[in-house]
């Protein structure tokens, strides 16, 4: 609706920030603080982040060369590590670590475009959810740009498999049917967590209301062996749900039930956005995580007959629909 009129199109529009936003918190890795700054950017820059940290000059001195040297696009090929998160790494070997709850805070809010300026590594982890990435780009608010967005329809099965864990995406049977609809479930020893399964359409309604808050968890064991070996450190019960032999240990406990599906599913749809595009067809997921996330993204750009480019008409945009 806010497409038609602020574009006078039948198509939906891109979109970025109406203004800049910052917020601070840990980085997951490194325990240490870490400030972001998301600003809006043009049709066809996409995501991207940048390392004010390892910008030698300041103010006008800056030349495009080094800033094109710390800026990281979001692509799937520019996944290196998928370990604990998903980082991305530039031709320059810069990089920036866990990347995936703010990418499924704009893949949930459909923004196509921003540019995030960060102090550190990483980003920070703040509770663990996507829902203070949400908060910041509430505060901004979005704007239309004068381009129509495309996405990224797809024609036919890609499917990725590891032991026992396996993704697949399929076409939609109706033609008409512009939605992405995801199922994806997990199953885990420990009872806390078990087997859970989620089935919805991915749209902004949907994302904030039941996706947004979901946080990432541990067993308490692991957390162990990790600050044992300096990962993880700045992992706290602030952070993450952890789990010890059927017990959630968080004072609190979960926030809702499904917690640790959809905290797996936000894993997902911000993995996904590194195509930067949204999705048009039906997302399986078993037991997914990072590596085989990002397997299928590369699997799916690898195989150009298996989707189509298509602008999306704003009659069909998930933000028209009555979600359930
Ligand atoms: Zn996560």
């Amino acid at each position: 609706m806010f497409d038609h009129l602020e574009t006078g199109s039948d198509f939906v529009a891109e979109k970025t920030l109406r203004s800049s936003v910052s917020l601070s918190g840990v980085g997951l890795h490194t325990g240490a603080p870490v400030q972001i700054t998301i600003h809006p950017a043009a049709s066809g820059n996409g995501i991207m982040f940048r390392r004010q940290d390892l910008l030698s000059t300041d103010g006008a001195a800056r030349q495009s060369a080094e800033l094109s040297k710390v800026t990281i696009s979001a692509h799937p090929k520019a996944v290196t590590r998928t370990a604990l998160g998903t980082t991305l790494t530039n031709e320059y070997g810069v990089s920036v670590n866990t990347v995936e709850h703010l990418m499924a805070a704009f893949s949930g809010l459909g923004i196509d475009n921003a540019l995030i300026e960060i102090s550190g590594p990483e980003l920070p982890i703040m509770d663990g959810s996507a829902e203070p990435f949400i908060a910041v780009l509430d505060e901004a608010g979005l704007r239309s740009l004068p381009a129509r967005r495309l996405a990224l329809r797809i024609k036919q099965r890609v499917a990725v498999k590891d032991g026992d864990h396996w993704i697949y995406i399929t076409p939609n049977s109706d033609a008409s049917d512009y939605a992405c609809h995801m199922d994806v479930m997990v199953d885990f020893e420990d009872p806390a967590i078990g087997r859970q399964h989620a089935v919805f359409d991915l749209g902004a309604q949907h994302f904030r209301q039941t996706i947004a808050a979901a946080r990432t968890f541990c067993n308490k064991s692991d957390v162990e062996l990790m600050h044992e070996r300096g990962l993880a450190l700045g992992g706290s019960y602030d952070n993450a749900i952890v789990v010890d032999n059927g017990k959630v240990l968080n004072q609190g406990g979960l926030r809702f039930d499904g917690e640790f599906v959809l905290h797996k599913a936000l894993d997902l749809i911000g993995d996904l956005y590194l195509l930067g595009r949204p999705i048009i067809g039906l997302v399986t997921a078993f037991k997914p995580g990072h590596e085989l996330n990002n397997r299928l993204t590369k699997a799916l750009l690898d195989s150009p007959e298996s989707y189509e480019l298509v602008e999306i008409p704003v009659t069909q945009s998930p933000a028209m629909r009555v979600e359930a």
